[in-house]
């Protein structure tokens, strides 16, 4: 069944780095957004995409975009959304240029993420900053259509996932966290081989700093149309070590008011958000995912579990300093970029937040297409076996 016609006109802005591969990949067959433009810089522009980005991803390149060639930054007005997984130093210019075209930029860069009048949205945790929306068209005089809303810093993603629900239930005080970070965090070619291969290097410019101030962002509470941080103390120490993809994460955490153990994992167990309620096509179905085994999360083994889409929790125990640790891990350029971006956009869509709103009748059907592919392309990844656990079974997805 063919959806193009009842579909988003989409670019996506840096389509030939990590993030824009990650894009490019998950957009192929999305039912709502249909990649119509592909930007990257003048080293790329007038290349076919396939010649231009030396597609890094063990999927094949999709069909949709192998031939397409390779536009300038030039914004468009006519396209319905934009995905931007620019670099830092270009993006603040071209995704205002954008959204003033009057287009919905969802945004990967740091570069708004702290603006009182841009969301810092992960749509399980904080849908209502969305409102923020109608503060920055109003205050940057953005055209009726155009906006910015970003996603976070991928290390913040997995940790502010998991710390939600704890914030929720029992409130927090103090967190501690120090990650393992993949080198595909650092975009393509990223760190030469020499630096990494056997090593471990403990530092990453700039990464504490957002990993503290964007979790409080996310967290906080919007009231009379501003976010008041969240006031919880969170200390980051960052490293960058030899995995390919997948970011780790050792955190304790004291909570404001007492908890059990298992009343800690029940809330983590048990959250959901809006994208889950709403079925949203990006949405895994347990946005936080408890595992078991005793060594577990881990990257080579787990990183695939509900579709890249969720933080992955294991070794839930009492720590002697804060109260409680766990270990988390969650993927950095599907969850923590270009995923969590898509999710974004699905949910303002689904907000009728664009100006441009089509075929809804046809959502049940595209969705259930939607899903049964993205379960065969998991069971693919994982070797055939499936997904254990969560969303394991088609039925699940429809
Ligand atoms: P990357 O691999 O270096 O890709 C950068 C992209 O930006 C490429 O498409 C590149 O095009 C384009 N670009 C660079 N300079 C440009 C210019 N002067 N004009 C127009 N386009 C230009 O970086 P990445 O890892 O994909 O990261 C992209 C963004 O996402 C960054 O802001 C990063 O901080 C953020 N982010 C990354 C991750 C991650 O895990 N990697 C996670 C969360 C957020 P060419 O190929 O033509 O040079």
């Amino acid at each position: 069944m063919s959806h193009s016609s009842k579909r988003l006109k989409t670019a996506v802005l840096g389509a030939t780095g990590a993030v824009g591969q990650r894009f490019v990949e998950l957009l192929a067959d999305h039912p709502w957004f249909e990649m119509t433009r592909l930007s990257a810089s003048d080293r790329s522009s007038g290349k076919s995409y396939q010649e231009a980005c030396g597609w890094r991803l063990p999927s094949p390149i999709p069909r949709a975009a192998a031939g397409q060639i390779v536009e300038d930054m030039e914004p468009d007005g006519s396209v319905d959304l934009a995905f931007s997984a620019l670099s830092a130093d270009v993006a603040p210019e071209v995704e205002m240029a954008w959204a003033r075209a009057g287009v919905p930029v969802f945004s990967n860069a740091r570069s708004y993420r702290l603006e009182p009048d841009v969301p810092l949205l992960i749509p399980e945790i904080n849908p209502d900053h969305l409102e923020l929306i109608a503060k920055q068209k109003a205050f940057r005089q953005l055209p009726d259509s155009g906006f910015i809303v970003t996603n976070a810093n991928c290390s913040t993603t997995v940790l502010a996932m998991a710390l939600a629900p704890i914030e929720r239930a029992f409130g927090l005080r103090r967190v501690s966290v120090v990650t393992l970070q993949a080198i595909s965090g650092a975009g393509y070619p990223g760190l030469p081989s020499m630096e990494i291969l056997g090593n471990v290097i403990p530092f990453i410019s700039g990464e504490e700093e957002k990993m503290e101030s964007e979790t409080r962002k996310i967290l906080g509470k919007l009231t009379g149309g501003r976010v008041a941080p969240a006031e919880l103390v969170l200390s980051a120490q960052v490293n960058r070590v030899p995995v390919f993809d997948g970011h780790t994460e050792s955190v304790s955490f004291e909570t404001a008011r007492p908890a059990r153990l298992e009343e800690i994992r029940e809330a983590l167990t048990s959250f959901r958000g809006e994208p889950q309620e709403a079925q949203l096509p990006s949405a895994p179905c347990h946005p936080v995912l408890v595992l078991d085994g005793r060594d577990r999360p881990q990257p080579m083994l787990d990183l695939y579990r509900e579709k890249a889409m969720a933080t992955l929790v294991g070794r839930l125990r009492p720590c002697p300093v804060l109260g409680f640790k766990m270990s988390l891990l969650g993927h950095n350029t599907i969850r923590g970029a270009a995923g969590g971006s898509i999710l974004n956009a699905e949910l303002a869509y689904a907000r009728g937040l664009f100006s441009v709103l089509r075929g809804p009748a046809d959502r049940p059907s595209a969705f259930a297409d939607f899903r049964v592919r993205q379960l065969r392309r998991t069971r693919r990844s994982l070797g055939g076996g499936g997904p254990a656990g969560a969303c394991g079974r088609v039925e699940d997805y429809i």
